[in-house]
């Protein structure tokens, strides 16, 4: 019963993280590489995710180059 409880509140957790802007991409859109959820910029109401800190920044200085580099993943059921 408590583990039920705990996994009822980790999903929980994890929709309000959803809505607190999650990024829509799971592939850093500079290097290809896994996205790391600390490095992030927003672009267009959309958030958008990087591997690191050099990969932000280089999208930050011209995200409409990079933009049609992210690949929006696929929303989970
Ligand atoms: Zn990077």
């Amino acid at each position: 019963m408590k583990t039920l409880l705990s996994v009822l509140v980790f999903s929980f957790g994890i929709a309000a993280s959803v809505m607190a802007g999650m990024p829509v991409n799971a592939e850093c859109p500079i290097s290809g590489k896994p996205i790391r959820l600390i490095f992030r910029s927003k672009y267009k109401d959309q958030v958008i995710a990087f591997c690191c800190a050099d990969c932000k920044d280089k999208f930050d200085k011209s995200p409409s180059s990079y933009a049609s580099h992210v690949k929006v993943a696929a929303k989970q059921p």
